[in-house]
């Protein structure tokens, strides 16, 4: 764990983030999770009521809400968990998550009930057990390293971790999914990223939701992978009062070029426990979309997806700016005008 962060409702009481302890939100924190590192403390603005970093990380008594459709596993890991620690869902590609512990906890993750105190490490026979399903599956061609936060772990198990998949002929592509530059920017030191550095393409998943999280000090974290020749590319939660505006999505997704890192997913997020005040409706989604294309340099574009409940799979559920009516494509552009497409397409 990094140091300096608040892991506790009385030490986020001290630090003044919190008025009081109440039975209710001793209640939210004995089932999920909280930590808040240095990084993110300091970026809280005490005096706005609805901080959109604060709402991400600081514990409130709607998390007791539980809407009937909410669900303890939203996108179905345990369907397709192929032995303990490795997700097998698509083909070409699975998830593996050698730890279960974050440097801070999202009060939306989609995964809050899997991650977090008391969950463990994936034990040294559990890793071996994974490493030998992907030499025995050749259609592996990426390993996704998520979690938890993988770059918690330390370099050393990290890079073997990296070494064995670099002896996997048929694994080419490592993924790593992460919010570790963003909320503890001071463990992308250069050791951590030698222990990435191997024979095959790692690529970084930023998990970031609002621009204010990329300071001067993630900003710099980012630069250090992408000047290794660590490609980096982004995924975005879209939550009720922290990026559900279009300006805040336009800063935000600038903020991440700006750093290098290519807008990649923008979630719609998912019906995890507790986390109703969270969640956008799907045509809000789109219209903020839509007010992104057109508007903002393609650069700037991320592709709007939701998980299926239940693990069947990721969507884009993008707008959608093509339509064929008896024979004749229509098409709509950024300023709402619409088009007939000649014959020929
Ligand atoms: C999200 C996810 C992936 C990766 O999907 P991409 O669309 O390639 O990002 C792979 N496996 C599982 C189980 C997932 O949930
Ligand atoms: S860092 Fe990711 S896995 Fe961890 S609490 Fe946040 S959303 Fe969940």
């Amino acid at each position: 764990m990094p140091g300096n962060t608040l892991h506790s409702l009385d030490e986020l009481v001290t630090a003044g983030l919190t008025p009081d302890v109440t039975p209710e939100l001793r209640e939210v924190a004995a089932q999920f999770s909280v930590a808040v590192t240095s990084a993110m403390v300091d970026l809280i603005d005490r005096d706005d009521a609805h901080d959109p970093i604060a709402a991400q990380f600081i514990p409130s008594i709607e998390e007791n809400r539980v809407a009937a459709e909410e669900l303890s596993d939203p996108i179905g890991d345990a369907r397709h968990e192929a032995v303990p620690g490795l997700i097998h869902r698509y083909p070409d590609r699975v998830l593996l998550k050698p730890l279960h512990a974050c440097a801070v906890y999202c009060r939306f993750c989609f995964r809050r009930e899997q991650v977090g105190a008391g969950s463990e490490t994936m034990k040294p026979e559990e890793l071996r057990a994974a490493f030998d399903y992907i030499r025995a599956h050749e259609e592996i061609w990426e390993v996704i390293l998520s979690g938890g936060d993988p770059l918690l772990l330390s370099d050393r198990r990290l890079a073997e971790i990296i070494g064995e998949l670099n002896d996997i002929p048929h694994v080419k592509i490592i993924r790593i999914h992460t919010r570790i530059p963003v909320v503890s920017p001071e463990r992308v030191t250069p050791e951590l990223i030698t222990a990435l550095r191997g024979a095959k393409p790692v690529y970084v998943l930023l998990h970031c939701n609002h621009a204010r999280e990329l300071t001067d000090a993630a900003r710099a974290a980012c630069a250090r992978l992408v000047d290794a020749g660590i490609p980096m590319l982004s995924q975005s939660v879209l939550l009720r009062g922290i990026n559900d505006s279009a300006e805040a999505l336009r800063d935000l997704m600038r903020a991440f070029v700006e750093c290098r890192v290519k807008p990649h997913y923008l979630h719609h997020p998912d019906l995890a426990r507790g986390t109703g005040h969270f969640r956008v409706p799907l045509a809000e989604g789109q219209a903020l979309m839509r007010a992104l294309r057109g508007h903002l340099s393609g650069l700037c574009q991320p592709t709007y997806i939701l998980d299926i409940p239940g693990g069947n799979g990721k969507v884009p559920i993008s707008p959608v700016y093509a339509r064929e009516e008896d024979g004749t494509w229509c098409v709509r552009n950024h300023k709402d005008e619409m088009f007939d497409l000649p014959d020929g397409f």
